[in-house]
């Protein structure tokens, strides 16, 4: 399957037809256990749902495939496949770096979660590799990184903070959620791990929850495999089988909501309302040529910071009818949102916190015309 092209990939990988029937879609293994041959006699080697199940094991296929990994597995959400990671990869006196603006529940699990593990995090700007070099301490043990990055899409070089984290004996977690593997495959660029929330972009309709770690090599396989088994946060079955099937329009999903959103940046950027558009696809944004070079698009997701300041950012955000308002992202539909009270609220008087006038905006799959109107009537009621 490594042979073919990514488009291929996302439709085939972990998803040979059922040898019994035919069926040209694996069936979804809604079982919670499996007959034994004998005492340990396990067919294909599954036993009970919490250590495998057919259907996740065809999702993990499929996203192993995607990302050019050894192997991949499924969570019941994103924070869950990061929890196991951590934990399989963690241990008490161990220090973690994460970029200054990852996703609040990442800094949330380890700052509120690991901490009374005795894991330390700090938080540095990556794009300083200087300050990178300063930050990373001998108990360094993960470099952790998002780009492009939530909500305000700065780009970091993956290539420079690997040799940097390598350098100093860290290893490097992606969080690849915003961009899919459909336009940025961090472990070719030398990442060691990559996570997903796929309830994102590889979902892709907002109709399920879901994670993933994807590995490089061997090296943690087995330490995380076993706090998926030990603790259980799996994906059930037909939440494995709605990701697997809303993976298969990846690659045509991502070229469109792409499409959108450079619309509505370019759209948003000649708009006096707007003081400043957060999108890499513009050759404003300071992390363009990076995004050009470890991206093949870049992606469905953009904020702007209203001119008019937090009050009128906030009621823009409510002003708005095919963009809905709501947490989440990456799902066919826009949606719009407020981060500073909502997805961004457990960082608000943080290091991390977010500027009071930004409103995020998840570009779906709609016609652009009908997008940019509603953005258009929606300045208009904000203005009026
Ligand atoms: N990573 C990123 C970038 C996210 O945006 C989110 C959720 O919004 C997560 C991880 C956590 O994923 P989940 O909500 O599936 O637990």
């Amino acid at each position: 399957m490594s042979e073919h092209s990514f488009a291929t990939r996302a439709i085939h990988a972990g998803q040979e037809p059922d040898p019994r029937t035919g069926a040209i879609i694996p069936p979804i293994y809604q079982a919670s256990t499996h007959v034994q041959d004998g005492i340990g006699g396990f067919r294909e080697g599954y036993e009970y749902n919490r250590a495998g199940n057919p259907t996740r094991s065809s999702l993990e296929t499929q996203i192993a495939a995607l990302e050019g990994g050894t192997a991949a597995l499924s969570f019941a959400s994103g924070l869950a496949a990061e929890d196991a990671l951590l934990r399989g990869i963690l241990k008490p006196g161990d220090h973690v770096l994460l970029g200054n603006d990852v996703y609040g529940g990442t800094y949330r699990l380890l700052t509120r979660v690991f901490a009374s593990w005795g894991v330390e995090t700090t938080t540095v700007e990556l794009g300083d590799p200087d300050a990178v070099r300063a930050a990373i301490r001998p108990e360094t043990k993960i470099v952790w990184l998002e780009t492009p990055s939530n909500p305000l899409l700065k780009i970091v070089d993956i290539a420079q903070i690997v040799e940097l984290a390598h350098a100093g004996g860290a290893i490097v977690v992606v969080d690849n959620t915003f961009a899919s593997p459909a336009l940025q495959q961090p472990l070719a660029l030398g990442a060691d791990l990559v996570v997903h929330s796929t309830t994102k972009y590889l979902g892709g309709h907002s109709d399920v929850l879901g994670g993933s770690v994807v590995f490089r090599d061997d090296r943690f396989f087995e330490a995380v495999k076993f706090q998926q088994f030990a603790v259980g946060a799996v994906s059930a079955p037909l939440d494995a089988w709605l990701t697997t099937r809303g993976i298969k329009t990846l690659a045509v999903r991502m070229r469109q909501h792409t499409e959108n959103a450079q619309a509505i940046a370019e759209w948003a950027e000649a708009r006096p309302e707007f003081e400043r558009v957060y999108y890499p696809g513009l050759a404003s944004h300071p992390g363009h040529e990076i995004a050009a070079r470890q991206m093949s698009g870049f992606g469905g997701m953009l904020s702007f910071g209203l001119a008019a300041g937090p009050a009128a950012a906030r009621a823009f955000a409510e002003s708005t009818s095919i963009f809905q308002l709501a947490e989440s992202l990456g799902g066919v539909e826009s949606l719009i949102g407020y981060p500073p009270e909502m997805t961004h609220a457990s960082v608000r008087g943080t290091e991390l916190a977010v500027p009071e006038n930004v409103v995020r905006l998840s570009v779906g799959i709609e016609d652009i015309g009908d997008l940019l109107a509603d953005l258009e009537q929606g300045l208009g009621r904000i203005s009026a």
